[in-house]
């Protein structure tokens, strides 16, 4: 069957690769499921790892399946298997486990090991080809009813996992209450953070560089967020305007923002950093003055990358919730499908070039 890779390490390489179809019992312990691929995601983690900033091939292979935003219908499981059935619309968990302790209690996502494992990143296949298999513990059910939703479950479970964290770490407070967030960036999981937030009750400011008129900033005001512009209202003006907030999201792939945000949390607020910057950018920062803000404001800035199972399960817990809440809004991310995985190289074109595509994703095959 076909497979869109890269050989890792070296730029430019995606092709097109023949790999051999997987199958149920290639999973021990009658555990397996077979999913047949219906259409895949792809983000910056795709470009960069065709421009070779990171990504490392599985052990004994040259090349690397891309792609980790899954969406498929079960084909087959083995007879253990309890958690879906044939026919079931389902995504997959990126990561797999290590040996930490973490590893071993399904918190993957948290691991302490160096090197992690994930499907179409780093030393695993991804998911950019005609079937997978996989343990039932790393497939997850999507609902019927937000199978339009379909690539978006990914990229939702690291926004729902930033936000619980966030959440988690700052019960630190006993009786924390946000009302403000501010949230920077509008892509898929600045625009899926501001969405969580909404639907937890808070004001949320969403920032990005682009005057008012983008796609982007029609979802915002839709999601009932407040779109702002730097272009227009920088930062400390914003502040100036409504305050600093309770919560900041960093999504931008800017680590010129990440550290703008530590001039402007408010007081025990928290900070979380959710992109991956992987060029060698520096930049001269405010240091002795943050220094004193964050010892005298207790503020807290956390990173977080991947999710585990549940966050998954909650991601789309929440999209169901927004489907209802706003309907029709969160699909107006999908904005750039390819159709079949022979067209990798227009897909890695609107990837690197069209600075207007929300979302790319290949429609890999028809139910
Ligand atoms: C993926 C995450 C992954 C991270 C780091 C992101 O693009 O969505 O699942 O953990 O890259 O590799
Ligand atoms: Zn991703």
């Amino acid at each position: 069957m076909k497979a869109v890779a890269v050989y890792p390490g070296k730029k430019d390489s995606v092709h097109l690769e023949e790999i051999a179809k997987p199958a149920v019992t290639d999973i021990p312990n009658e555990m397996g499921v077979l999913v047949r691929v219906l259409k895949v995601g792809v983000d910056a983690t795709d470009r960069e790892i065709n421009d070779a900033l990171y990504g490392q091939a599985p052990p004994g292979d040259k090349h690397m399946v891309l792609g980790h935003e899954s969406f498929g219908i079960v084909e087959a499981v083995g007879k253990k298997v309890r958690r879906v059935q044939v026919g079931d619309y389902v995504t997959a968990t990126v990561r797999r486990p290590g040996k930490s302790i973490y590893d071993m209690i399904g918190t993957y996502d948290m691991t302490s090991e160096e090197t992690y494992y994930e499907r179409g990143i780093n030393l695993l296949h991804g998911y950019l080809t005609e079937y997978f298999v996989d343990h039932e513990d790393y497939i997850v059910k999507v609902p019927k009813g937000l199978k339009h939703l379909h690539v978006l479950m990914e990229p939702m479970s690291c926004a729902a996992k930033a936000v619980q964290q966030a959440y988690e770490v700052q019960r630190r407070m006993r009786v924390w209450s946000p009302k403000t967030a501010f949230v920077f960036g509008v892509g898929q999981i600045g625009l899926l953070s501001a969405l969580i937030l909404k639907l937890r009750g808070l004001e949320v400011y969403s920032l990005a560089r682009s005057k008012a008129g983008t796609l982007n900033s029609k979802i915002v005001k839709e999601l009932g967020a407040n779109y702002v512009s730097t272009a227009e209202t920088d930062i400390d003006q914003l502040v100036k305007n409504v305050g600093r907030p309770d919560l900041i999201i960093d999504a931008t792939g800017s680590s010129q923002m990440a550290f703008d945000g530590m001039r402007c949390l408010g007081l025990n607020g928290v900070l979380i950093w959710t992109s991956i910057t992987g060029a060698d950018r520096k930049i001269e920062v405010s240091s002795d003055k943050i220094n004193i803000e964050w010892v005298l404001g207790n503020k807290l800035l956390l990173g977080s990358v991947n999710a585990n199972r549940e966050h998954f399960e909650s991601g789309i817990r929440d999209l169901a919730l927004g489907e209802m809440m706003y309907p029709g809004v969160v699909q107006q991310i999908l904005t750039n499908p390819v159709e079949g995985l022979d067209r990798y190289e227009e897909m890695m074109k609107l990837l690197t070039n069209e600075k207007a595509a929300l979302k790319v994703y290949m429609n890999v095959a028809d139910e």
